[in-house]
């Protein structure tokens, strides 16, 4: 049942939280982002149905599958990488893009939020594991890009996504929550403005770490909706 591991979630945040040694700039409620993808649109309704009102999918043609079917409901959120050419789609299909990785695709994204008529929130994804096959900005280039964002008006940049290593040691991703921590304070500090508020860390095997070390926002599939379904297409 998805109340049972809801609440089951819920519990080890809570845990998380009281285990905190300092408070946090980020607070301490912690969104929970249902991610959806490789399920059907169903699952997407169940989790509305349960009350998570943020949904996370990581490919722009499969949430604009399950919008088309579904009545219009929940926010949006972006967690794959982006290619150039869906910048659009993105622009219009979600209230959160958090998989922001380069100078390029921000400026395909601020072109397209113009053309569409809207300012697009965003996150920095930065790459604080350091994996060489993963996408995100490298903890260096996020703080020059951080001085550069007043050339996209039509984007705001709502804070920092991080994706920790895999790992069965899950204390080896402390020190990469804690990196992420740091660099959603830079840009806090940098961009004085109170919309900056989402540090997005944390998914179902190391959310709890995450928590700890100041996320405000974790991205959970599996621990609420169980094993994705590969074979399914959209
Ligand atoms: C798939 C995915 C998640 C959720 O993964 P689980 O391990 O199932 O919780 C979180 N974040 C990103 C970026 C993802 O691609």
């Amino acid at each position: 049942m998805l109340s049972e591991k809801l609440a089951s979630v819920q519990k080890k945040i809570d845990e998380a939280l009281a285990l905190r040694k300092e408070k946090k700039v980020t607070g301490d409620m912690v969104t929970i982002l249902a991610v959806t993808k490789n399920h059907p649109p169903e699952v997407v309704t169940e989790a509305l149905d349960a009350g998570l009102t943020e949904i996370g999918e990581n490919r722009v043609q499969e949430a604009m599958h399950k919008q088309e079917v579904l009545p219009k409901r929940g926010h949006w959120h972006l967690i794959g990488h982006l290619q150039t050419n869906k910048a659009k789609h993105a622009v219009e299909h979600f209230d959160l893009i958090e998989s922001a990785d380069s100078a390029k695709i921000l400026t395909h994204l601020d072109r397209a939020a113009e053309q569409v008529g809207k300012v697009q929130d965003v996150l920095l994804q930065i790459n604080e594991a350091g994996e060489s096959q993963k996408s995100g900005f490298q903890p260096a280039d996020f703080r020059a890009i951080v001085k550069t964002l007043d050339a996209y008006p039509h984007l705001r940049v709502r804070g920092v996504m991080v994706i920790a290593q895999a790992t069965d040691q899950v204390e080896e991703t402390r020190p990469v929550f804690r990196a992420g921590y740091e660099d959603f304070l830079f840009l806090r500090d940098a961009l004085k403005h109170e919309d900056v508020n989402i540090l997005s860390m944390g998914m179902t095997h190391d959310y709890w770490i995450a928590v700890e070390e100041g996320a405000n926002e974790i991205r959970v599939g599996s621990a609420l909706f169980g094993a994705r379904d590969y074979t399914l297409k959209f």
